[in-house]
């Protein structure tokens, strides 16, 4: 398999704009859940990067479980995103949903990401293996980590070498996180394949509390980055407030980072 240490020696190193994830350095992902308006994210986008962040995140196009709930400010978010990344000169990554949306998507942002609900969307793996531009690929909720691998096949197959793996919780039997965090999926992905591999405890907790303690296990079991929801007023986020940072917890959350030894 293409995925794998015995196809490929080295690390894989992705790069989108000045950003490096893989390889020697530890990439952190920072953003809103949802890109709401221009003052939002602009904002957002200026604090994250002060506090260190690589990449700025921020979803355009939402996958609500409920049709009722905010569901993306769709190009509108593309186009704050472009504009929130001249602002910074942070890179930017949004999901991808519908394959009519990539040219667009093409377009305007760094990073296609492709979420936990779509790793099995084989049709869309096939499709963001044909494009130039890095693709971040989430877990499923119920997805085994030899089915995530394939998943990752499909895109490096189409011929785009430039993947991410991320972890972001899986359903159990435990409820009193919204998911739970396999943080042994790091070791497993690590010693199989050369791909960078990067956990969301945002989505894997569900819970801003848990996402600091956790971050710091992430960089302590060898993962080559983290991705984190941001958000200036958690309280009145269109989606996932409860598990979003302000942005003076995520900037204490990168001085304690910085203060491990395994900090790279
Ligand atoms: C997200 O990152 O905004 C998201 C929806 O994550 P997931 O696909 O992991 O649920
Ligand atoms: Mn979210």
């Amino acid at each position: 398999f293409l995925y794998s240490r015995e196809a490929r020696a080295q690390d894989t190193v992705v790069k989108a704009g000045p950003a490096r994830i893989g390889g020697a350095g530890f990439a952190v992902i920072a953003g809103p859940c949802s890109v709401e308006s221009k003052e939002q994210l602009v904002e957002t986008a200026e604090k994250v990067s002060q506090a260190g962040a690589h990449v700025l995140r921020g979803g355009a196009y939402k996958p609500r479980t409920s049709p009722y709930s905010f569901q993306g400010m769709e190009e509108e978010g593309l186009k704050l995103l472009a504009l929130a990344r001249e602002a910074t000169g942070l890179p930017v990554v949004t999901e991808l949903m519908d394959a009519d949306e990539l040219p667009l998507l093409e377009d305007y942002v760094d990073i296609i990401q492709i979420g936990a609900r779509n790793v099995q969307n084989f049709s869309l793996l096939k499709k963001v293996g044909k494009i130039n531009k890095p693709v971040l690929l989430k877990r499923g909720l119920m997805t085994k980590l030899d089915e995530f691998l394939l998943s990752a096949e499909y895109i490096l197959a189409g011929g785009n070498d430039q993947v991410i793996l991320c972890e972001r919780g899986i359903r159990t039997f435990e409820t009193a996180t919204r998911n739970t965090l396999d943080l042994s999926a790091v070791c497993v992905l690590k010693e199989r394949s050369h791909l960078p591999v990067i956990v969301d405890p945002s989505h894997a907790t569900g819970h801003w509390r848990f996402v600091e303690p956790l971050a710091r296990a992430v960089l302590a079991v060898g993962a080559d980055g983290l991705m984190v929801e941001v958000h200036c007023h958690p309280e009145q986020a269109l989606c996932d407030g409860s598990q979003s940072l302000t942005p003076e917890m995520f900037s204490h959350l990168m001085g304690e980072l910085n203060a491990m030894p395994s900090f790279r």
